[in-house]
């Protein structure tokens, strides 16, 4: 989804965009007047894919918005389980969910390997039969808050 990344350091801080901006995000200062060697912007590889696409995964993203672009760094996370057709299992305040849409911007951990193929042929059966769970009721979940 997303190929690569810009990593730049300005103001003290790593700031991560899809190119290099004008103005720092953070401070609105002039981002390439004054950059030194070790300043330069680097291209890394995007740890961010579509979780969609991440069959029997754990995926990571903003509980609100989008990692790219929204995310501060220190608002609330959100987790998921992925099928093996990318369909997205969470819980939140209201239960669990199924999500075919929405977790398009994540940061994805396999959890099945490659060669354990009878799990992964049973992996939607159980995180079926996990997720309807009596412990996954609304009442308790705790936000933290
Ligand atoms: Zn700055």
């Amino acid at each position: 989804m997303y190929d690569s990344l810009v990593k730049f350091s300005h103001c003290g801080q790593d700031i991560y965009c899809q190119s290099v901006p004008q103005q720092c995000p953070v401070c609105g200062g002039a981002a390439v007047s004054s950059w030194r060697l070790e300043e330069a912007p680097v291209t890394i590889p995007s740890p961010i894919v579509n979780g969609h696409t991440q069959r029997c995964s754990f995926v990571l993203k903003p509980t609100r918005g989008h990692f790219l672009g929204e995310y501060d760094g220190s608002a609330d996370l959100h987790v998921g389980i992925s099928s093996s057709t990318g369909m997205v299992y969470h819980y939140n305040e209201s239960g669990t969910h199924k999500d075919s849409v929405g977790w398009e911007q994540t940061v994805s951990v396999p959890l099945v390997p490659a060669h354990h193929y009878s799990l992964l042929h049973q992996w939607d059966s159980y995180l079926e039969e996990f997720s309807a769970a009596d412990h996954w009721h609304p009442h308790r979940y705790l936000s933290g808050k």
